[in-house]
């Protein structure tokens, strides 16, 4: 593995985590070293976004620390500016070659023109926003909205898929888990302790240290279902919301 933004093996694995994959192997799921490998079905440990037992992102890779094994880089990266308060309203292009963004700043437009490439990376809804406002896309939708058509692309603005979330909650007493008992409690200050002594231990866990891929049919090329073990009680992500409306909402 190379690059800055780190993907590691866990440092601690928590002994429900250990059952549960012994569990799924007694129930006939096959192990899976590497989710990241060739293959993603089975059950097995997931890895995490972390560099030495710490949270890792892109802001620490790229920002600020460049590379954490070069301590003497100090921060800031050589021809990387970050506007923050910024929109950026479209693409522009000449005939079909992005040339720059047209962004929006202190309410004021303005336009920054690439010298050599314009990367569109704005999430999985601004992505396809920004490209049909640039004038990718349908041609006839983008017509209808007055956007002057620039590649007439059929796709870009189609398939966002959603998935639906299950939650199986047990409770169950033990120190080993994430909760707020006292026993609980008392449990996390020598885990705290080791934290700080060796980035090790409860506190260095994802709290989701396994779970699993497989298909629901032996015909599907990939699998389509995902489990996720939870050494917590997890909420339930507000499905009980429509409870809270007055009746007949
Ligand atoms: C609740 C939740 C939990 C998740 N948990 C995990 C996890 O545990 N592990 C994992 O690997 N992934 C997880 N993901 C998925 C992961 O967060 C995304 O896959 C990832 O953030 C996508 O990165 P991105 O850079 O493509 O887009 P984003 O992270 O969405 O970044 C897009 C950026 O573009 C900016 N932007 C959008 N439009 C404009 C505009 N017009 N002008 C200027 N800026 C704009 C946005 O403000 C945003 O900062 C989770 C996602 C969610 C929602």
């Amino acid at each position: 593995m190379d690059g800055p933004l780190y993907v590691s093996d866990q440092r601690t694995l928590n002994p429900f985590s250990q059952r549960f994959i012994e569990a799924a192997v007694q129930a006939g799921m096959k192990i899976n070293h590497d989710f990241n490998g060739e293959h993603q079905e089975g059950v097995g440990l997931y890895q995490v976004t972390q560099y030495m037992g710490e949270r890792w992102n892109t802001a620490r890779a790229y920002l600020h620390r460049g590379n954490a094994a070069d301590k003497s880089h100090s921060g800031r990266r050589p021809g990387l500016a970050v506007m923050t308060g910024t929109v950026a309203l479209r693409v522009e292009f000449e005939g079909k070659r992005a040339t720059g963004v047209r962004i929006v700043r202190d309410g004021v437009e303005r336009s920054l023109r690439a010298r050599r490439e314009v990367i569109l990376s704005a999430g999985a809804f601004n992505s396809p926003q920004l490209l049909m406002a640039s004038g990718v896309g349908p041609g006839a939708h983008l017509r209808e909205f007055g956007i002057p058509v620039v590649h007439d692309l059929f796709g870009v603005g189609e398939n966002l898929q959603d998935y639906i979330d299950v939650t199986i909650r047990k409770e169950v007493p033990s120190a080993d888990l994430y909760g707020y008992s006292q026993r609980n409690i008392m449990r996390m200050i020598p885990e705290l302790m080791r934290y700080r002594r060796d980035r090790s231990g409860m506190f260095s866990s994802n709290v989701v240290e396994a779970g699993g891929f497989m298909r629901t049919s032996p015909d599907l090329p990939e699998p389509d279902l995902q489990f996720a073990f939870i050494l917590a009680l997890l909420g339930n992500r507000g499905k009980d919301r429509d409870k809270k409306m007055p009746p007949g909402l």
